[in-house]
């Protein structure tokens, strides 16, 4: 019988995929570095506005970042879903481990694009420069800013319902595809729930 291609359905596609990177192109959405030729990845599955389709990580760059995503991938055993099963799997555990060890870290250095409750009502955002209600949510999102040879990511806050004027900026280092990710990465000192929600609105917007 001929091997026929149907288009798959949408709704099909496994919620992760891990495997060896099948080309050194792909680019790891957590350390923007490119993911070499064979190189362990995993794929998020994301219905953005593009339509549906895989954010790629390192995987053990996904575990620092957010190893609730890697043990889910690890419960639907996500390397059946690769085309070749990939070699030199590290233990869960090992996982759990790096994230361990980055969640001191983190807890200093807050990455970005983050969402929380404004501590005050002191803040303004950037967008619109109304200020920021106390204990409404802000999202904290980067903006390129040369220092002299550098260019560094600097934060600025701004109102949920400005986010898609934010993102259309030239400097910005966020993309709306990016921006819900990382969201639910970051987020930490808010519920899940409450991150939900937040993502919802954000996406309405474009
Ligand atoms: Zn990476
Ligand atoms: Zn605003």
């Amino acid at each position: 019988m001929p091997d026929e291609k149907q288009p798959e359905k949408e709704e099909e596609l496994p919620e992760f995929v891990i495997e060896g990177a099948r080309s050194g192109r792909s680019r790891c959405k957590t350390c923007r570095r490119k993911i070499a030729l064979g190189g362990l990845r995993i794929g998020v599955l994301i219905e953005g506005p593009f339509g549906t389709g895989y954010l790629w990580h390192h995987l053990k760059c996904l575990a620092k970042n957010r190893v609730g995503f890697v043990e889910r991938a690890y419960e639907l055993e996500a390397w059946n879903f690769a085309k070749e099963k990939p070699k030199g799997l590290p233990k869960i555990e090992t996982l759990r481990g790096l994230g361990d060890k980055v969640e001191k870290q983190k807890a200093e250095r807050q990455e970005m694009p983050y969402a929380e409750l404004a501590p005050s009502g002191r803040s303004k955002c950037k967008q619109c420069g109304e200020s920021i209600a106390e204990g409404s949510v802000r999202i904290i999102v980067g903006r390129e800013v040369v220092f002299g040879q550098q260019v560094r990511s600097t934060p600025v806050k701004v109102h949920p319902g400005c986010i898609a004027a934010e993102l259309e900026r030239d400097d910005t280092t966020v993309t709306i595809d990016e921006l819900e990710i990382g969201l639910r990465a970051h987020s930490k000192t808010m519920a899940p729930e409450a991150v939900d929600a937040l993502c919802t609105e954000c996406s309405a917007q474009s």
